[in-house]
């Protein structure tokens, strides 16, 4: 039953809900081997497995023979092999190299595979021929994408932590336009977000940091003493009581965005959970967000792992929420099985988003990430079924809906046909 779920799914055509792929050309300018692999999430498995940034910066130094950098690589290569990142490189590696490992023997002919296949089409090869994915939602800082299949979503704040002049006084619509009120700020921001939707941007990403209520009055007066130079940086004592918050001129700002883009009936990508100090990324922080803004459509990003089980309470609490199984699939497969099965338990199934890659550079891996979406799912379904909780019927149709029509609808992507 598991192959037949596994086929129908192979049989659809996908939406790719979130990756950060940049243009063809960045990857095709890129000289590669083996190691092109390795780059993005597996970073973080070999840095924690012991290799220095030092060693993970040689990797990709093509001026030392690759037989030198494999000698680095490959203690740390048994050491990482068993996490799901790894398995993502393994499944791909099978499907477009023809390998069923990456050793001594062979590290060198796969490089050449590697070399011969990074050539124009390969988004189209990989993305379009092989995954069946008809639009990929990308962030990767520009709408330009250079291709019909990489729909552009952009990031919401893009003036760092609001708390120097240097950050407060930068337009993100035009670097030459003066800024200086908090109203300045705020109209550039206006600026920004139309001309992003006018070059296609469905979307604009957030964090859920621990805000602090948005008070108009009190970001003025801390943004205008900033501008005066009274204030250098805002200080943590001035920062509302929490993990670390943010700071009122931000609350602000970031609230007065919110609005203008939902009334620009587009949507808010929200990071939750794993990244860094992953505690001021804990999906309850957003919860005074989606309150303030019922209009405003948010996607919830990563099941908030590990706050997984707060991450599901908004899609169960909140209408404006849903929930979006981007990179879920390789940090843990038992986690996203689990997690998977409870949200069809709690949440309506079409606030369910089945699939985003995830990547950058190593566009290969999206095919390994999307196997391993599939599988999970189709495993959750197999014991649904067995237990007579769903009819094979049912999970086909919640297939469609949870790989491509819940985010064809939510993005609005019809205006991209
Ligand atoms: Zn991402």
């Amino acid at each position: 039953m598991k192959e037949k779920l596994m086929e129908i799914m192979d049989e659809i055509e996908i939406i790719d809900a979130h990756e950060h792929l940049p243009p063809e050309r960045v990857r095709l300018e890129r000289e590669v081997d083996v190691f092109i692999l390795f780059s993005h999430y597996t970073k973080g498995d070999l840095l924690r497995a012991g290799m220095t940034e030092d060693q993970y910066k040689t990797l990709f130094n093509y001026e030392i023979p690759i037989e030198k950098r494999w000698k680095i690589f490959e203690p740390f290569w048994n050491k990482i092999r068993y996490t799901s990142y790894s398995r993502a490189v393994l499944i791909s590696l099978k499907k477009f190299y023809g390998f069923d490992d990456i050793t001594e023997r062979n590290y060198i002919e796969i490089s050449e595979k590697i070399k011969e296949f990074n050539k124009k089409g390969i988004y189209k090869k990989v993305l379009k021929d092989t995954c069946k994915i008809k639009f990929a939602l990308t962030q990767c800082g520009t709408t330009k994408t250079e291709s019909e299949i990489l729909i552009p979503l952009m990031p919401l704040n893009k003036n760092g932590e609001m708390d120097t002049i240097e950050n407060l006084t930068r337009s993100p619509y035009d670097e030459n336009n003066k800024i200086k009120t908090i109203d300045d700020l705020i109209e550039e921001y206006k600026k920004y977000i139309l001309k992003s939707k006018e070059e296609g941007a469905v979307g604009f990403k957030t964090m859920s940091l621990p805000f602090g209520f948005p008070e108009r009055k009190k970001a003025k007066e801390l943004f205008n003493n900033i501008l005066k130079g009274k204030i250098k940086k805002i200080q943590p004592s001035i920062i509302p009581p929490s993990i670390t918050g943010t700071n009122p001129i931000f609350d602000y700002i970031h609230d007065e965005i919110i609005k203008f883009i939902g009334e620009q009936g587009l949507v808010i990508a929200v990071h939750t959970g794993y990244w860094g100090d992953f505690r001021r990324l804990s999906p309850e922080n957003f919860i005074p967000v989606l309150m303030r803004h019922p209009e405003v459509k948010f996607d919830i990003y990563h099941c908030g792992y590990p706050y997984v089980r707060e991450a599901i309470n908004l899609g169960k609490e909140f209408s404006n929420v849903y929930l979006n199984f981007a990179w879920t699939h390789i940090i843990s497969q038992k986690f996203a099985i689990d997690a998977f099965d409870e949200c069809l338990e709690m949440i309506p199934v079409n606030k369910i988003i089945a699939f985003g890659g995830d990547y950058s550079l190593p566009v290969e891996k999206v095919y390994g990430h999307l196997f391993m979406a599939k599988e999970n799912i189709a495993t959750v379904f197999v014991k649904k079924i067995e237990e007579g909780k769903l009819k094979f019927e049912d999970c086909v149709k919640i297939i469609k809906d949870i790989f491509f029509n819940n985010p064809y609808k939510l993005y609005n992507l019809s205006i991209k046909e």
